[in-house]
């Protein structure tokens, strides 16, 4: 019975260890992203003109301006990501599915730290989704 609470304990001693270093990770992923968008925006990016020759230089223009766009929408939603994943660090619900209220594996948890979702629940809204796209 000691054995077992010894056990245990270590168990969240070592979970609260691997949050803690998952925290970092997600602040230093924060950090570059700031630094990368501060890049685009100055104009530190010119993707993929070479696979469009015919293009004028106008519509290339276009063509960049959307990509930068395009990207800069994903990088604030992965920002915003971040956040709320550090957010839930801070408030201790970390870990939880929001969906299940079960605990996600730490494993999943280390692979990608901003999901909300446990692998079931997951699993689950990936097939609903491919069910109302086809
Ligand atoms: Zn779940």
């Amino acid at each position: 019975m000691v054995e077992k609470d010894r056990k245990e304990k270590k168990e969240r001693d070592s979970k609260e260890g691997k949050f803690e270093e998952i925290k970092k990770d997600l602040e230093h992923q924060k950090a570059v992203l700031l630094a990368e968008s501060g890049e685009i925006i100055t104009g530190g990016l010119n993707p993929g003109v070479e696979n469009f020759p015919d293009m004028t230089d106008q519509a290339s223009a276009e063509a960049d301006q959307s990509f930068t766009l395009r990207l800069r929408e994903r990088e604030q939603k992965l920002l915003k990501k971040i956040d709320e994943a550090l957010e839930r660090v801070r408030s201790g619900t970390f870990g939880i599915c929001e969906s299940c209220g079960e605990e996600i594996s730490l494993k999943r948890l280390e692979a990608r730290p901003v999901t909300t979702l446990c692998i079931a629940c997951k699993t689950r809204q990936e097939a609903d989704e491919k069910i109302r796209e086809s």
